[in-house]
């Protein structure tokens, strides 16, 4: 398995003028497995690039493209009006969430149609399929994927997915309960290799103001990580009002009681060899 991240910020992309580290690019994924088979988690606008990337590397490129949404607030799916192959005839995009797939379908023709953009989302020329992806696993490939929901305004859901005995635990727009572990996503998040978590917030900013409002901490990532036993964390979502020292002082922090710790970073690469 090979993942790549397109983008990892939360909320809004970054558009300030300020070099940095951490990129610009809200929510988006990118799975390869072992035996080629593409999945991408969510839609931010890191998801243009992806789409890029694919268009250039034309018939090599695999035809069927498994888009997993985690939920459709704005961050996670303002990319799919700018991705490339959901205008190319020959490529097929099966639209996966753990929301009814109907609904799913529904929203997307919602979101992307005038006057709010020009081209309909029906309208476009690959061909669109919708899945739900329910209590059980999906497999494609040698790879499964199972969700788990999580604590957020409409809901958002959390992705597993194993291939052999690497497995990436992406957990993205939710709100540690007041106990402060998620027991639940605790479970959900067993012994996997990678946790990918929302830490939105400091501490400090999540105490003062923003309590309510679906979005964790560093300091909830690294409870869970120990609690659940994984490997490696890495800090997603990331503030785009944070500058990159306020990021870094995160992951310092961060890294202080979980030594494997890290904040995502765009163009980032997890693989079964790299990293550890
Ligand atoms: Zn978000």
């Amino acid at each position: 398995m090979r993942v790549e991240f397109f983008g990892v910020r939360g909320t809004t992309p970054l558009t300030t003028g300020a070099a940095t580290a951490f990129g610009r690019n809200t929510s988006c994924l990118a799975v390869t497995s072992a035996a080629g088979d593409l999945l991408i988690f969510d839609a931010g606008t890191g998801l243009e690039a992806l789409g890029r990337r694919l268009r250039e590397t034309g018939g090599r490129a695999p035809r069927r493209i498994h888009l997993f949404l985690t939920h459709v607030h704005f961050d996670h799916i303002q990319g799919l009006p700018f991705f490339a192959p959901l205008y190319a005839a020959g490529a097929e995009i099966v639209f996966t969430s753990a929301f009814p797939a109907r609904r799913l379908r529904r929203n997307l023709v919602r979101f992307m149609s005038p006057p709010f953009f020009p081209a309909r989302f029906a309208g476009t020329a690959s061909s669109k399929t919708f899945r739900r992806l329910g209590r059980d696993p999906v497999v494609i490939g040698g790879m499964t994927v199972s969700a788990c929901p999580l604590r957020h305004p409409q809901s958002s859901f959390a992705y597993r997915l194993a291939e052999g005995a690497f497995s990436l635990v992406l957990a993205t727009d939710t709100e540690h309960p007041p106990s402060g572990l998620d027991e639940r996503l605790a479970a959900f998040s067993r012994g996997a290799s990678v946790l990918v978590y929302d830490a939105m917030y400091t501490p400090e900013e999540y105490e003062a103001r923003r309590r309510g409002w679906g979005h964790s901490t560093w300091a909830a990532g690294v409870r869970l990580a120990r609690a659940a036993g994984v490997e490696r964390l890495l800090l997603f979502h990331l503030n785009p009002d944070y500058s990159d020292a306020d990021l870094e002082g995160i992951e310092g922090l961060a890294r202080a009681e979980f030594p494997a710790a890290v904040c995502a970073r765009e163009g980032m690469l997890e693989t079964e060899t790299i990293g550890r």
